[in-house]
């Protein structure tokens, strides 16, 4: 009679950065280890040698680190014995501990987000002004994930709030990571909403200016845009040289050179004088001062925040792979911020949850494999599919919240006014200054009143022609109509200028409309439809006076200013082309951008203060045509206080 079969112990070791598991037949924990994502395991075939001399082939299971606490834990559960050959009981304990606090954390987190993040137990009034509830809740979920988690909430859900008010909290010096444009709005939102300061790198606030630079001391909050990380950490190269050259006596040998500097390839070998016989890889990270002595110390830090994160989604982007280095080991909490929805492009994601989680993420190609439907071309993989999203998204649920923006319009206004503050780089702020002065050339000149003023105002337009110009590329170089269209939203962008207009429609004529006054009625037409009903349009690239009235553009979600009208009155018309009492999105973004310490901000004052003259205008009954006709005192004023700028 047959004995019970008994079960012969799982033989555990260590390999150099996997676990090996190497045992007989056993369904139960096979089954169990092939739940497991497939990055995290493999298997291999060896050949041992049997008792009989012979050799037979054994099944190895590879398990990675980050499952291997995991899988002791089954076995512990479910008692299959074990044996373990280079590792500590401590260890091998220290290794199931860790994966059992990892999974309360997880369960945590998701009965959380299920209650709906409910936030009654923390204290929100060393805040300035209070946040809305949603954004509270969303601190809720940074305080549960220990500050590691992925903000995803969609464009025209505030997502700056939550980790300002999670820093300002906890005193957490912060470096905030964003695109350029967006640099002083969240300078803004820091001093507007918290107590705390913020200071901007690289920004030089002109003496005219009512904007302060806080010193990098006095701030919790620091912010760089991505370029500029580059100026304080660059990347350092090893070099090799594997040219031949011929010793005497000796024959051919390698020459072996090797250089060690900043630059990412080197042509020619001095020594050997072969040409790109150098491999060169990335050995290490140089820390640079600005000339005012200003530096990017990562150690420095509590938390960093990556806004619109996708944009480290290439590593072959410089700033990705400092970015990486720099901050992924030395820096505790991380908070990643992006509007674009995961599953238009799943490797869009990849490069920021390696950069959160790195164990549990860790390989871009097994990643692509899953996740990104990923096949082979003849130019390479192509990783820009998707695929298995549902597990995808149970994965990545316990870090990652995304609210849409139906689910928490009842929290917010039909509008949304915001206003984006662009910097000019040195360069651009010369030329401004160069137009400035012709200018104020002007002044100088004889003629008549008329003449003069005629000669201002051709000048003016220079300035805003100017500014308009540096605003329409910061749009484009920060891809806000690439977000838009992955996010299936439609843009609005008004210029002051048709020469904008047209450049706009340009960079983006497959996804994009133009509606300028020089058209004639039938193609204004077709632009606006188009806009409105084709699926693939999310661009309507317009003009301030002549797309304002008349028309529907309610598919939008968002309006963009690159300019101005005399009249608040036409801003409003424009508005009111997006925002009707029907339109499918009862909360649509208004955003302005303005060039500070430009005519911009003068321009903006004055209509301030002309929007305050309207609605007492209107309030008063008198009639709108009165509020027109007084165009010109705009002009009038702002050369005056351009005269004394
Ligand atoms: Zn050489």
């Amino acid at each position: 009679m047959a004995k019970k079969k008994e079960i012969v112990p799982v033989k555990l070791r260590k390999l150099r950065t996997n676990y090996e598991l190497r045992f007989d037949y056993l369904p139960i924990l096979t089954t169990y280890i092939k739940t497991l994502p497939k990055e995290h395991r493999s298997v291999r075939i060896d050949n041992v040698l049997d008792v009989n001399g012979g050799t037979r082939d054994e099944w190895v299971r590879i398990i990675r680190e980050v499952q291997i606490g995991n899988v002791i834990s089954f076995m512990v559960d479910n008692s299959i014995p074990f044996v373990f050959e280079n590792l500590l009981p401590e260890e091998l304990n220290g290794l199931r501990l860790e994966y059992l606090e990892r999974q309360k954390r997880v369960a945590e987190a998701l009965k959380a987000k299920e209650d709906t993040l409910v936030f009654d137990d923390m204290d929100f009034s060393f805040m300035k002004i209070q946040p809305y509830d949603y954004q509270k809740q969303a601190v809720k979920f940074f305080e549960i994930n220990q500050g590691k988690a992925i903000l995803g909430d969609q464009p025209g859900v505030g997502k700056t709030l939550p980790p300002i008010t999670y820093a300002a909290k906890h005193k957490l010096k912060t470096l905030v990571i964003c695109p350029a444009s967006l640099k002083l709005n969240w300078r803004k939102e820091v001093i507007n909403f918290s107590n705390e300061k913020a200071h901007v790198f690289k920004y030089t606030p002109s003496k005219r200016s009512k904007n302060k630079n806080y010193s990098k001391e006095e701030s919790l909050f620091h912010i760089i845009n991505y370029e500029s990380i580059q100026s304080y950490i660059k990347l350092e190269y090893k070099h090799k040289c594997n040219g031949n050259v011929i010793v005497p006596g000796k024959g051919m040998q390698k020459c072996g050179t090797e250089i060690t500097d900043l630059n990412k390839k080197h042509k020619k070998c001095e020594m050997c004088k072969n040409t790109n016989s150098f491999k060169s890889r990335i050995s290490g990270l140089v820390y640079i001062e600005d000339k005012d002595g200003s530096f990017i110390d990562p150690e420095d830090y509590d938390m960093i925040v990556i806004d619109e994160f996708h944009r480290i989604k290439s590593v072959k982007t410089d700033w990705t792979q400092i970015i990486k280095k720099a901050f992924r080991d030395t820096v505790d909490k991380r908070i990643l911020i992006s509007g674009t929805a995961i599953k238009s492009r799943p490797m869009e994601f990849f490069s920021g949850l390696n950069f959160m989680d790195p164990e549990m993420w860790n390989s871009s190609h097994d990643f692509g494999l899953r996740y990104c439907a990923a096949y082979e071309t003849n130019f390479g993989w192509d990783y820009s599919g998707a695929s298995n999203l549902e597990e995808l998204f149970t994965r990545i649920s316990p870090y990652f919240l995304r609210r849409l923006k139906k689910d928490v319009l009842s929290q917010l206004p039909d509008k949304t006014y915001t206003e984006i503050e662009i910097e000019l780089t040195p360069t651009e702020r010369k030329e401004y200054e160069k137009l400035l002065k012709e200018m104020k050339k002007v002044i100088g000149e004889g003629g008549s009143e008329e003449e003069k003023e005629q000669s201002y105002l051709e000048k003016i337009h220079k300035l805003k022609q100017f500014t308009g110009n540096v605003k329409l590329n910061r749009l484009i170089s920060d891809g806000i109509v690439s977000d838009i269209s992955s996010n299936g939203d439609k843009l609005v962008v008004m210029s002051d200028y048709q020469i904008l207009a047209e450049t706009l429609y340009k960079e983006y004529k497959d996804l994009a409309v133009i509606h300028t006054g020089s058209m004639n009625q039938e193609e204004k037409q077709s632009s606006v439809e188009k806009f409105q009903e084709d699926k693939n349009i999310c661009l309507f690239s317009g003009m301030i006076g002549a797309s304002g009235v008349g028309i529907t553009l309610t598919e939008a979600s968002k309006l963009i200013f690159l300019g101005f009208a005399w009249t608040p009155g036409d801003m409003l018309q424009a508005e009111d082309r997006i925002h009707r009492a029907t339109t499918t999105h009862d909360n649509i973004q208004i955003i302005t951008y303005i060039c500070i310490d430009t005519i911009d901000e003068l321009i903006r004052d004055l209509l301030n203060q002309k929007e305050n003259v309207v609605s007492k205008v209107l309030d008063g009954k008198i009639i709108k045509k009165d509020i027109t006709s007084s165009d010109s005192s705009i002009i009038k004023q702002l050369i005056n206080n351009l005269k004394s700028y």
